[in-house]
């Protein structure tokens, strides 16, 4: 349990995890936020070019990502929705493994031991009909 949520920090104990990818607002790759942006300069939110977003001289928006025709943030980039699939996905694996339920353990706990005596006596009725 504390694996988790160490490796999902404050996604782990949101009711709903964020399934929207990190996406830098500095060079528009996927993966890290701003903060931890290695690009020494802004990067085109439009083109993919060495300039803010506010100077580009493109004509047509190309993704630096997927090199589609729509600009780095746009969600209907390729690259966002495969990692928002990815993101899901790791989402999916968390949850299904908190509902598994766990037999060998719950029977060592002393409030649940009734509950296991009472469905030992059930199926040895079973068995006398
Ligand atoms: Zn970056
Ligand atoms: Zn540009
Ligand atoms: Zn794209």
């Amino acid at each position: 349990m504390s694996n988790h949520s160490i490796r999902f920090g404050l996604c782990a104990e949101a009711a709903k995890p964020s399934d929207t990818p990190v996406q830098c607002q500095q060079c528009f790759k996927f993966g890290h936020p701003r903060e931890y942006c290695r690009e020494i300069q802004d990067i085109c939110r439009k083109c993919g070019g060495n300039h803010t977003t506010n100077n580009c001289t493109a004509n047509g928006a190309k993704c630096l990502n997927c090199s589609d025709q729509h600009e780095a943030n746009s969600t209907l980039c390729l690259k966002y929705i495969e990692q928002q699939q990815k993101i899901r996905k790791i989402i999916d694996d968390y949850t299904s493994e908190i509902k598994v339920p766990a037999p060998m353990t719950t029977i060592n706990f002393p409030s649940l031991t009734k509950t296991y005596h009472s469905a030992h006596q059930h199926h040895q009725a079973d068995e006398y009909l």
